[in-house]
């Protein structure tokens, strides 16, 4: 998509803080990091949102999320743990509409969310 901002990060058109990439997936620090680790996965096709997931994407989500544990472990949340955030849509409080995970650690987390 050409007007979305995470497909011109995926294109190297926007500047990221890389933290891992395969053929199918990207993950990034977040420009506002809202915790000591805030990173931000995504598949490299332009998918709006968790709501417009289908049947064919579902072996990539499970990697997805395969990916977000593992990288979540490497950068020192493996015992503590961390936070694994799918906003969808404007009430979910999606900005950015191409799916991606939150994934937030490295302090204690309130809940329930504002
Ligand atoms: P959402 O509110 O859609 O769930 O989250 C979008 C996230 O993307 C926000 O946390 C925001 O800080 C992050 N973000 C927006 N634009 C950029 C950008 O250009 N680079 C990076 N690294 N993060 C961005
Ligand atoms: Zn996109």
């Amino acid at each position: 998509m050409s007007d979305c901002i995470f497909c011109k990060i995926i294109a190297g058109e926007i500047p990221c803080k890389k933290i891992y990439e395969d053929d199918e997936m990207l993950a990034f620090y977040d420009l506002t990091p809202q915790a000591p680790v805030h990173f931000l996965l995504i598949p490299k096709k332009h998918i709006r949102n968790l709501m417009e997931l289908e049947p064919g994407d579902i072996a990539l989500s499970g990697r997805l999320l395969n990916k977000a544990q593992e990288l979540a472990k490497e950068l020192g949340c493996g015992e503590k743990g961390a936070r694994f955030v799918i906003n969808a849509k404007r009430d979910g409080g999606q900005t950015v509409d191409h799916l991606h995970l939150h994934i937030l650690g490295g302090r204690q987390l309130i809940w329930p969310p504002g």
